[in-house]
């Protein structure tokens, strides 16, 4: 069992170290020793750092490139270690990048409520799978974290916003993580966004988990820093309540055969088995489709498109291949660009081709 205390902020990782303390780089250490591979986010932001220009310019599988071999920070969580040598030294520059956890190797699964500004919808969509009755005042409900409750409320659970037992990290925009440890690395939780239909566990509500990563806690951005809450630093075991209402809502993939477990592979979040066959290469060509409709306003075949595309997508996400977000964004930003007057139209489609398709896992064994 490790005892590593957490670093607070202004507090540093031990006392033997030269980094700034509560800086980027102990945080990156802290989660290494955690046993969570880290990789770097662009200074400032909340997304990975770019690939390296061959690797912008070459669509080809993370699992073979020679960048990562070379312990280079390509293609985002791919690139996620715990090896010290790597971290000392992709959190050397300055600025400092931001720390994103792997959380599908990290053994983690993060309920990521947000606070956005956006119209609530029907009641039938707060909760998946849940009819909440006519008779339940739904007044004054705004966010994740307002759906997130009602659910524990139903369950007689602690809403996870108020476990004080775990991890939970404030976000610049208002959100918060609710960071929890896997107990059973032969259940494999996938990722998902709570605007898609299914699988969502609430609206507003996130899941990171396999084929995703999460913002480590001190990461700042022109918005703010992700800041730990109260005095708790370590993630506690994810509530059994909260597993089934995971499986509930299709957040569970089936093992698969031949599948290697997370605990096997320490260093890299990557999966050690080779893959021929490029994630990027499949959906490439489909998203260049969807971005040719913007060609004509109608006639262009776009919804189907768009569809296919993100379904796809969907499946190599639930294989582990694409990383959920980056790829919503893209197809979503593509979609925007393409059809520009119907975004919330774009986003749904987007949404719901990801999640079915996520289903449907798409693993890449060989060469079509
Ligand atoms: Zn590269
Ligand atoms: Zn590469």
């Amino acid at each position: 069992m490790r005892t590593i205390p957490v670093p607070r902020e202004g507090e540093s990782f031990d006392g033997s170290t030269a980094v700034v303390p509560g800086s980027p780089s102990v945080v990156a250490r802290w989660c290494a020793a955690q046993g969570w591979p880290v990789h770097p986010l662009a200074p400032g932001r909340k997304t990975p750092v770019r690939n390296c220009p061959r690797c912008q310019a070459g669509r080809h599988d993370p699992a073979t490139c020679p960048c990562i071999a070379a312990g280079r920070p390509c293609h985002g969580f791919h690139a996620a270690t715990t090896d010290p040598a790597l971290i000392a030294r992709w959190w050397a520059s300055s600025p400092s990048p931001g720390v994103g956890v792997a959380c599908g190797p990290a053994g983690l699964v993060v309920i990521d409520i947000d606070a956005h500004q956006a119209p609530v919808p029907d009641r039938g969509q707060l909760l998946p799978g849940i009819r909440i009755p006519e008779g339940v005042r739904l007044d004054g409900l705004a966010s994740g974290f307002d759906t997130l409750a009602l659910l524990a409320a139903y369950r007689g659970q602690t809403a996870p916003a108020e476990d004080e037992h775990t991890l939970r990290v404030r976000t610049p925009s208002g959100g918060l993580h609710v960071w929890y440890r896997n107990p059973d690395t032969s259940v494999r939780y996938r990722c998902s966004t709570g605007s898609a239909r299914h699988p969502a566990l609430a609206w507003q509500v996130d899941v990171r988990a396999q084929g995703g990563y999460i913002v480590a806690p001190g990461t700042r951005t022109p918005q703010g820093v992700y800041r730990a809450e109260g005095t708790v630093r370590r993630p506690a075991v994810l509530p059994e309540w909260l597993g089934s209402e995971l499986r509930r809502t299709g957040h569970v993939s089936e093992p698969r055969k031949n599948d290697v477990p997370a605990s096997a592979s320490p260093l890299t979040a990557a999966p050690p088995r080779r893959r021929p066959v490029f994630a990027e290469q499949i959906v490439e060509p489909l998203i260049t489709l969807v971005a040719e409709c913007a060609a004509a306003p109608e006639g262009t075949g776009f919804t189907e498109k768009l569809n296919r595309a993100a379904y796809t997508a969907g499946g190599l996400v639930g294989a582990g291949h694409l990383d959920h977000g980056t790829i919503r964004d893209r197809l979503v930003r593509v979609a925007h660009h393409a059809r520009p007057w119907q975004q919330a139209r774009n986003e749904k489609i987007v949404d719901d081709a990801l999640a079915v398709g996520s289903v449907r896992p798409l693993h890449l064994k060989g060469r079509p």
